[in-house]
């Protein structure tokens, strides 16, 4: 099992480095004001606040250009983009950040404990797959400063463990009625990055396990109308989307948050013993 799963990954991450147009995905809703731009590996979001644009990750430099390719077929301007918002510094969700930046002038936002993960540590583990454009940062994420996107607020949580500045996200959307609805993402839930191996390996410290688990436990009952993943297959994305790319009904679920946040939990919890 394991061997295959490893098997699988390395293929994908082959493919984004080598062959990205093989994991090219359609682009699609996932709330009122809120897009998928991602490929199928990893995700990208697009968040439609009316006047400016926000995205949350950007996948790799290879496969970048889907994302721009997909905010245009949504009928969106990616030089609109405002704010770009990084769950973690992972080179999968920041490697394309310099070509966004570079294209919509957006200011580039991550958390301060992830600082180096793009430049002289170099990702840790993915970096020689992949190539690394460092970018610039312009502002550090504060959980009590939500971040105003147009119409739409980005509260941030502080989520160590998958890296020690994993960032979730609880987005404030309405739908045409005015329903409120909150869209919720966690940063990053791999436990490939929680093992004692690689805590070892990379000299950082092993307590970001337990503070991943006491975080999944502490967010668990707030309550989330919409769970979307940083990567599709955490959770089953592409599987629960309707085969009309404009609605995003299926994906609401009250239940998803916490039981998403436990599924993810346990995996870092057999890794504890
Ligand atoms: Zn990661």
């Amino acid at each position: 099992m394991a061997e295959a799963i490893t098997k699988n990954i390395t293929q994908v991450w082959w493919k984004a480095g080598n062959v990205p147009w093989e994991l090219q995905h359609r682009p699609f809703r996932v709330a009122p004001h809120i897009y998928y731009v991602g490929n199928t590996w990893v995700g990208a979001y697009l968040l439609d606040g009316g006047d400016e644009l926000g995205l949350i990750d950007t996948t790799v430099f290879e496969d970048v250009y889907q994302v721009i390719e997909g905010i245009w077929e949504l009928g969106f301007d990616p030089r609109s983009i405002r704010h770009i918002l990084l769950s973690h510094c992972h080179i999968d969700h920041a490697g394309g950040v310099n070509q966004i930046k570079s294209i919509s002038g957006g200011k580039v936002w991550q958390s301060k404990e992830d600082t180096g993960f793009m430049t002289h540590e170099a990702n840790l583990e993915l970096g020689d797959d992949f190539k690394i454009v460092p970018f610039a940062v312009d502002e550090f994420y504060a959980d009590d400063k939500p971040i105003r996107i147009g119409n739409l607020t980005v509260h941030t949580r502080l989520t160590p463990g998958h890296t020690p500045g994993t960032t979730t996200f609880f987005i404030e959307d309405r739908d045409e009625d005015g329903r409120a609805l909150t869209v919720a993402m966690h940063g990053g839930v791999g436990p490939n990055t929680m093992t004692d191996e690689y805590f070892e390996k990379f000299g950082l410290d092993k307590g970001l396990r337990r503070q991943f688990i006491e975080g999944c436990e502490a967010l668990k009952d707030v309550p989330v109308d919409i769970t979307i993943p940083s990567h599709p297959a955490h959770g089953d994305l592409m599987k629960r989307i309707s085969d009309d790319p404009m609605d995003y009904t299926p994906l609401i679920d009250p239940k998803e948050w916490a039981r998403f946040l436990e599924i993810r939990k346990g995996f870092a919890e057999k890794l504890e013993k």
